[in-house]
């Protein structure tokens, strides 16, 4: 098979589909992790092979815990994907960040409860850095290509992930603002951090839908949420179209390619088989003729 694309993307909240995407094939990829979201769709745009899967399934039937974050990370890791750009919808914590506005975070903080957050265990310890949880080249592009077509992009930015699948409340919502995270969601956790072991790069465009519910008077309301995100998705098929070959055309310099160097700490002799089998496509280049 000969099913590859070096640039994926992680569709959010309304974006299911890429339109314009030439000679799609829909692929089935079976993982060690069990099943990802759905058949990843490989297809061209603009001259560039590319791999979508939308992260909460077609027709978005699986919550933000509910995902298989390791499957799909894995699913693409398979299919050749080097760079990985997620679309998610967030609520913004800043009175700048307005709905319809893009923001390329750097950070994250991590509040979710307990989601399996790693490829690795089960006999390998494997610790990455996760210092910068983006990669700086791919979220610059982002940006860039966005200021481009005019489209509002931040650079920089805390992502807080929020288990949810409810809203926030009001106190919790103060709560992420005197944290100091800018934007709040539900999904980069554990998704950075598995594209961060499989050394993919990984960048986000966050799509402001809302003030989420510090902001008196502007409250979320679902309706609107929905009207703004329908605008927001747009903009982000406009953005894709462009980044996506830009992407591709871009050298890669960064370390992410490098992240699992050091990393593991179990020594090749002392692996369990049965795990170093299982995590042959990350770990297959530090343990192969090592047992
Ligand atoms: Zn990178």
């Amino acid at each position: 098979m000969t099913e590859k694309a070096k640039i994926g993307v992680l569709g959010g909240s309304g974006l299911y589909e890429i339109p314009g995407l030439r000679n799609v094939r829909r692929v089935q990829v079976k993982t060690p992790f069990g099943e990802p979201s759905g058949a990843v769709t490989l297809g061209e745009l603009e001259g560039v092979d590319c791999a979508f899967l939308p992260r909460h399934g077609q027709g978005h039937v699986l919550l933000p815990s509910e995902i298989n974050a390791r499957a799909n990370i894995w699913a693409l890791k398979s299919l050749g994907v080097e760079r990985l750009i997620a679309v998610s919808a967030v609520g913004s914590l800043k009175e700048e960040l307005a709905p319809r506005h893009f923001v390329v975070p750097d950070q994250l903080i991590d509040r979710t409860k307990g989601r399996t957050s790693t490829f690795f265990g089960g006999g390998i310890v494997a610790h990455v850095t996760f210092d910068r949880p983006f990669c700086a080249e791919l979220s610059k592009l982002l940006c860039e290509t966005a200021g481009g077509l005019g489209l509002v992009a931040h650079s920089g930015g805390t992502y807080v992930c929020m288990e949810g699948p409810q809203f926030s409340s009001k106190a919790e919502s103060r709560l992420h603002r005197q944290l100091g995270a800018d934007i709040v969601g539900m999904t980069a956790i554990p998704e950075a951090k598995l594209a961060r072991e499989a050394e993919l790069c990984y960048a986000m465009a966050a799509l402001v839908t809302d003030y989420d519910c510090w902001k008196e008077g502007e409250e979320v309301n679902n309706e609107q949420v929905i009207q703004t995100l329908n605008a927001n998705v747009a903009n982000a098929i406009r953005l894709l179209a462009s980044a996506l070959p830009a992407a591709c055309a871009l050298p890669r310099r960064c370390r992410c390619a490098r992240a699992l160097e050091g990393a593991i700490f179990t020594s090749p002799r002392n692996m369990d088989r049965k795990a170093a089998k299982r995590l042959e496509l990350l770990i297959g280049r530090f343990t192969r003729g090592r047992r």
